[in-house]
């Protein structure tokens, strides 16, 4: 199928791998981008093992010097988890082209992240971009313990949170949480979750109790306890 589907994939090479913490690795590839749509939220993806295929999300990507990043978060629990960390310097491989949802509302002059360490890749390009728009950005992050010190070092300001306790209240104590703390935020921005299926789905209903307007919600979800491969 590769062969038949040659334009569907981009010869790349990683020519950078660094380890952000000891479970996620920013991986930089070099290929010929130009001809590749990287909107803001698509994804790429490559084949893990013999049979399987994972999603991943452009942390940067510069089409003239052909380079892209990727943050990949190894939680250790699928072929995706230990295709990121086998990850070396040198290799070639093939990049499925990006494609999917165009998440980023580059109109609107308030956003808001939530997601986990899956998504830090995306929250830290669609930032760049915000600020180059003199637009603002908040959010909250939610981490296990030893990632809670990344999106300071990845320039992202956003709220951090331990993973499981935030998202472990009802929708009804994050919402009034959600409209004591971001009010403005509420009235005027996008949300965009992503990352945890679980933890999306309660902080969307959260907004919603808070009358957020569910067009003013971007979801996706990149991973659901007990689901292989989203
Ligand atoms: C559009 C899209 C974009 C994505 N972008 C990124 C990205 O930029 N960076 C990134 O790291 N990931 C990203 N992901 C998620 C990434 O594709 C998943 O981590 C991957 O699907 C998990 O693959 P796996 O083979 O390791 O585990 P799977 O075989 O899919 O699952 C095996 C087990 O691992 C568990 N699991 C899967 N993910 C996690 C997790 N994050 N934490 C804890 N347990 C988990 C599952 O519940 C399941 O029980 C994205 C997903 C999508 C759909």
């Amino acid at each position: 199928m590769e062969t038949v589907l040659a334009s569907k994939y981009i010869p790349v090479s990683v020519c950078a791998t660094e380890y952000l913490g000891s479970a996620l690795k920013r991986v930089t590839f070099r290929g010929d981008f130009s001809k590749a749509d990287f909107s803001i939220g698509h994804a790429v993806a490559f084949r893990v093992n013999e049979c399987d295929f994972r999603n991943y999300t452009p942390a940067s990507v510069c089409e003239e010097k052909g380079l892209c990043d990727v943050i990949f978060y190894m939680h250790g629990k699928g072929p995706g988890s230990k295709f990121s960390r086998d990850l070396r310097q040198g290799d070639s491989l093939k990049m499925i082209i990006p494609r999917g949802k165009k998440l980023f509302q580059p109109s609107k002059t308030l956003h808001f992240f939530f997601g986990d360490e899956t998504a830090l890749g995306l929250f830290s390009r669609m930032a760049r971009r915000i600020k180059e728009q003199h637009q603002a950005y908040t959010g909250m992050v939610e981490l296990d313990g030893e990632n809670l010190r990344l999106p300071p070092e990845l320039d992202l300001s956003v709220k951090t949170i331990v993973k499981k306790e935030f998202c472990g209240n009802s929708a009804e104590t994050i919402g009034v949480y959600l409209r004591e703390t971001y009010p403005a935020y509420l009235e005027k921005a996008v949300f965009y979750l992503l990352g945890n299926a679980a933890s999306i789905q309660v902080f969307r209903k959260a907004l919603r109790l808070q009358n957020v307007s569910s067009k003013n919600i971007k979801t996706q979800a990149y991973w659901a306890e007990g689901k292989i491969g989203l």
